[in-house]
């Protein structure tokens, strides 16, 4: 952990703490925290803070349950504030709301992990109901030729102006295409690296 680098004598030993969602990157809640706070977090796993209007170590979620659940802590750049990843368990601020600036905390795009979490386990602990079991049970070569039939599907919807049918194409064939990268065993960072690495040319 890089929380060596944070200086306590400084800011009369109340840094803020900003909480970040370890999966989506949103903005979680803000709050302060002293030595013993971060010490606290470390060591129970459950992010706490210093609560000035409670004065007193105050675990998120000690009342409410929904407790945040540490992923990482850093220091910045002059050791004056704290970025905390976390795994919230329920909405984050005490209106209710995911986070304390009202925000709905669903990264859609941040479900393709998830997503592909499933795929794996499908792949691993196959069972007779899972369709994607069964993909992965007929081989690569099927799953390949299953991609290149949804791909012509989508083609066909692309002609015509049905919004429905082109986002089902479009959702089937990144799903198989997903499904492809796992029985190939790449990951889909490995492809965002490529990219990547022809964006930067
Ligand atoms: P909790 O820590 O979720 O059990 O909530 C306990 C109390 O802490 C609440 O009644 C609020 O007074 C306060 N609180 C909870 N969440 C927040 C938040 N995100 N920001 C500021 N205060 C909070
Ligand atoms: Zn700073
Ligand atoms: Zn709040
Ligand atoms: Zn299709």
């Amino acid at each position: 952990m890089k929380n060596m680098n944070i200086d306590f004598t400084k800011m009369n030993g109340l840094i803020p703490a900003i909480v970040q969602d370890a999966l989506s990157g949103k903005v979680l809640m803000q709050g302060f925290m002293n030595a013993e706070a971060l010490a606290k977090t470390q060591e129970t796993g459950m992010v706490t803070f210093f609560s000035r209007s409670k004065d007193r170590l105050w675990t998120k979620g000690e009342t409410s349950g929904n407790f945040m659940e540490l992923v990482s802590v850093a220091a910045d750049c002059d050791g004056d504030s704290i970025l905390i990843k976390a795994n919230p368990r329920g909405p984050v601020c005490h209106t209710g709301a995911d986070t304390c600036w009202d925000e709905e905390n669903t990264s859609k795009t941040g479900f393709i992990d998830q997503l592909r979490a499933i795929i794996k386990d499908r792949k691993n602990n196959p069972s007779d109901k899972s369709y994607t079991a069964s993909l992965f049970a007929k081989g690569i070569n099927k799953i390949a030729q299953k991609v290149g039939e949804e791909a012509v599907e989508i083609v066909i919807e692309a002609k015509d102006d049905n919004k429905e049918l082109f986002l089902g194409e479009a959702a089937d064939l990144f799903f198989h295409y997903l499904v492809l990268l796992e029985a190939k065993g790449y990951e889909l960072d490995e492809v965002m690296e490529v990219l990547m690495q022809r964006h930067k040319k």
